[in-house]
């Protein structure tokens, strides 16, 4: 019999990233679904994939417990490192009538994108030059630091 150790250090990253975001059975903060040009937009910068985690996600009622009546949503979460991320779900059965056995026409998109997570927004009056070509601008709902170097 072998058992995987965790360590201090790895506890904690997991408790600190849960506090940040919810676990594996909540949708994250700032959770919302995008249209399919909306979701390419957020893609434009070219954002690397720090993190990848499956979850099946439920809305709570008041209490915090599980809402059944509203469904689970399961999806492949990517987080992008910068307080933001992304999600897709597929559905293969999308248009499939399991009752009739038939392909039917419905709305029902095979592919759903979501975002999550903060919605950068600069903060004019901490935006500084940085040097001849760099711009540090900073997030006025989250904080975040990104510094833009427009040299090329
Ligand atoms: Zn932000």
């Amino acid at each position: 019999m072998s058992m995987h150790e965790v360590t201090i250090a790895e506890q904690e990253a997991h408790d600190a990233h849960e506090a940040e975001w919810g676990g594996f059975n909540d949708f994250p903060p700032n959770w919302r679904e995008v249209d399919p040009y909306e979701f390419a937009y957020s893609q434009a910068s070219g954002k690397v994939i720090t993190k990848t985690e499956f979850r099946q996600m439920w809305h709570r009622k008041d209490d915090r417990k599980i809402d059944r009546s509203k469904g689970m949503l399961a999806a492949r979460l990517f987080y992008a490192g910068d307080n933001t991320g992304w999600a897709m779900t597929t559905d293969f059965w999308a248009g499939y009538n399991s009752v009739k056995k038939e392909m039917v026409s419905d709305d029902k998109p095979p592919v759903r994108y979501f975002l999550f997570g903060c919605e950068h927004e600069n903060d004019p009056d901490q935006t500084r030059q940085i040097g001849t070509y760099a711009h540090e601008y900073v997030c006025a709902k989250c904080g975040r630091h990104e510094v833009i170097d427009s040299s090329g």
